[in-house]
Order: C-alpha cells, then structure tokens, then sequence
C-alpha cells in the first residue's frame, strides 16, 4: 500500500464508521470540524473518488476523535482492511483492462476485465469492449502492455 492508497483507505474507513452507526455524513462533518466553514462539503470533497481531495492529519484527528476512535485503533482497522485485501487478491491494470492477481499468484491474464466494472472483455475487431458499461479500449495497445507485463514474469 502507497501513501496514497493509506489516505484512502483511511477515508474509507471513517466513512465505514460513520455509516456503521446509523450517523449522517453531513451533520458528521460539521459537528467534527467546527473550524471548517464549508466541512460537509469539504468531508465530501475527500470521499469522493473523482475530486479525492487530501485528508489532513488535522482533520483526520479531529473527525476520528468525534467518533470515539483512537489514531492507533484507527491505523489498526486500516491495517487488517489491507490484510483482508491482499489475501483476497487485487485488480492489476494493464493498458486498457485490469486482470485479477491472487495474492502471491501470477496475475490471470486468460480473463481481462474492463477497468470501469470489472467485467470481461470480449473482442470486437481491433477493440476490447465491455458489454455492461459499453467501455472499449484498443486491442493491439492492450496486447503489446501484456505482452510486456508477462515477459516481466518471464512468460510468454
Ligand atoms: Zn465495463
């Protein structure tokens, strides 16, 4: 895990907790950070995935502190979450598809999937394309990044 993905993974777990006690988000934020003239909006701003706005450790603190959860039980959750997580595998993306890669197994590249859903590909002329969400992607470019991906693990 990326310091990136740790950030995540935080906001997702005070997300969980939040969720987890009936709370509402909004009326959440403002009452953790009453510093914060717009915290509704900013709590959503870091939720989601598209704008992914930073979580200060600040406001981390201050919002964990609300709910009652200590930074080290906090850290701890993050930490049996990315457990949980790595032994159930993880979605590797490769050009255009993501395959799915079994913790401590070489990535399933006979089954790529569309990165938006995580459905199959199947192939339409010089394109994979998704039957559920409608994404394609362009065969040859997405071949050449496995073809790579593989030789790196020394198969062919
Ligand atoms: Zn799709």
């Amino acid at each position: 895990m990326d310091n990136l993905d740790f950030e995540r993974a935080m906001v997702a777990t005070l997300a969980e907790i939040i969720e987890s006690r009936g709370l509402k988000h909004d009326p959440t934020a403002q009452k953790a950070w009453p510093y914060k003239k717009a915290a509704g909006r900013t709590w959503q701003a870091v939720r989601s995935e598209q704008t992914g706005q930073k979580l200060t450790i600040r406001d981390a603190y201050a919002l964990a502190q609300f709910l009652g959860v200590s930074m080290s039980q906090l850290c701890a959750m993050i930490e049996s979450r990315e457990l949980q997580m790595q032994v159930a595998g993880k979605f590797k993306k490769i050009g255009g598809c993501v395959v799915f890669q079994k913790s401590g197994q070489l990535p399933n590249y006979e089954t790529l999937l569309c990165p938006e859903c995580n459905e199959a590909l199947t192939v339409n002329g010089d394109a994979y394309v998704c039957a559920h969400c409608k994404y394609s992607t362009n065969k040859h470019q997405t071949d050449e990044a496995i073809a790579r991906d593989k030789a790196r693990y020394g198969i062919q």
